[in-house]
């Protein structure tokens, strides 16, 4: 791509802060209606909440910002990268969202979204485009070589175990028998579900046990209406309410780039920050970390509204019985009681600056945090405010892959 195409698109810069979310709500609208075999792709939810559009808004701003560094995209590449493997997402969908995408550039900006413009972002948009190709590309062969299959595949459901009031793990296991490969602890799966009205949809959820050549095992949340007017989660009910033991899912090898990253120096201490059912591969992580590090000290700090709510609890306190080198501790925003138990040490409110000097009076660490986004972000301040670096603190978000 030449020089003067970067800049055409560095400049595009403004009116895209500007007018991003309506670019991404108007992309989605055209791009639905001239093009409904790509629906399939994305979560209604989502679109209502604005999560989705947002994402994009915040992914063309970082594009026109950082096209001509390829580099400083690396990570948001392979974010998303994974996460259009784990939903079968094709070169030939490409085409189509840049089709759509120019044809909402013109409609939105108007006489603003002048030639050179439009023929820029379309140069832009192929060589984006290219990277996902090729890299998703790779990323089919390596699961088909490393996991023995790519799409979906037709797997068991073999026992469920009810984790807390509202947490059910499903344990998964393949129809064909053949042995699980090993995933990197922190990585989901994608479960392709078919509805009461014979349609199919699809939804990632983390594998939060360590790996086994037997099963998968995932946790899900079940999702109630957040406003009445609002439908309850349309896959997390349907799991929970008519999946039994002996029943059939589809399932995606696994993909993810949110995965445990044990430091060099043995010593150094891991800290899993979780909030609710965020804690879902935070604990593969722990699983694996303890089995495989044993001189170094691993941290839980388990964020509830209230013990109803808790999940995993027998699992952790077996494990806080077993390793020296694990601290649990529980904080409770809502508590209708507090449980005193052997090695569970719990407290009451939000995370805080004194709990985390409580409990880690060395800062010096690797986090790794997964819960709702508002928690999230404030957990991050208080580390970046107690002086952890950046690149310390790994983060998962349950939702629309985030801007680039
Ligand atoms: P949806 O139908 O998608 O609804 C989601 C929410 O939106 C619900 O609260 C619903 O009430 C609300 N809603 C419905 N209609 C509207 C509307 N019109 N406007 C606004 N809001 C509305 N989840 C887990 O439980 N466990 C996991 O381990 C897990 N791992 C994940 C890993 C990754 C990488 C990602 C991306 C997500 C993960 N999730 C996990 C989340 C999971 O994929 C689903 O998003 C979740 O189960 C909800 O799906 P659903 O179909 O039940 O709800």
């Amino acid at each position: 791509m030449k020089p003067e195409t970067f800049d055409i698109i560095r400049q595009t810069l403004p009116i895209l802060e500007l007018h991003g979310e309506k670019i991404a709500d108007c992309f989605y609208k055209n791009m639905f209606r001239n093009n409904p075999e790509v629906k399939t792709f994305f979560n209604p939810a989502h679109q209502h909440e604005g999560t989705q559009q947002r994402a994009l808004a915040g992914a063309l701003c970082a594009y026109a910002q950082h096209a001509d560094n390829p580099e400083k995209l690396k990570h948001a590449i392979e974010l998303i990268a994974h996460k259009h493997v784990a939903l079968g997402i094709k070169p030939e969908h490409y085409p189509i969202v840049g089709n759509n995408l120019l044809l909402t550039l013109r409609e939105v900006l108007g006489e603003a979204a002048s030639d050179d413009i439009i023929d820029a972002w379309a140069d832009a948009y192929g060589l984006l485009a290219g990277l996902f190709i090729d890299r998703e590309d790779d990323l089919y062969n390596q699961q088909t070589q490393q996991h023995g299959w790519q799409g979906f595949k037709a797997f068991n459901l073999i026992r469920r175990h009810q984790e807390s009031s509202n947490i059910t793990s499903f344990y998964l296991s393949p129809m064909d028998k053949k042995p699980l490969q090993a995933y990197l602890p922190g990585q989901y799966i994608t479960l392709k579900v078919q509805l009461a009205d014979g349609s199919q949809v699809m939804r990632n959820y983390s594998l939060s046990a360590a790996p086994r050549e037997d099963y998968f095992r995932i946790s899900v949340k079940k999702e109630k209406n957040q406003l009445p007017e609002h439908a309850d989660g349309v896959v997390s009910n349907r799991l929970h309410d008519n999946f039994h033991e002996g029943d059939q899912l589809l399932v995606t090898p696994p993909s993810g780039v949110f995965t445990l990253k044990l430091p060099s120096d043995n010593h150094r201490r891991v800290v899993f920050i979780a909030g609710g059912v965020g804690i879902t591969p935070l604990l593969s992580m722990l699983h694996h970390g303890l089995a495989h590090s044993p001189y170094r000290p691993f941290t839980l700090i388990q964020l509830a509204r209230n013990n109803d709510v808790l999940p995993f609890h027998e699992e952790l306190l077996v494990l806080a019985h077993t390793y020296e080198n694990f601290d649990w501790h529980v904080r409770l925003s809502q508590p209708a009681s507090i449980v005193n138990s052997d090695k569970l040490h719990q407290s009451l409110g939000h995370i805080d600056k004194a709990l985390l000097e409580q409990l880690l009076p060395d800062p010096q660490a690797d986090y790794y945090l997964c819960g709702p986004k508002a928690m999230m972000k404030a957990t991050r301040l208080l580390l970046q405010q107690r002086g952890v670096e950046d690149s310390a603190i790994f983060a998962e978000f349950f939702g629309p892959a985030e801007a680039l």
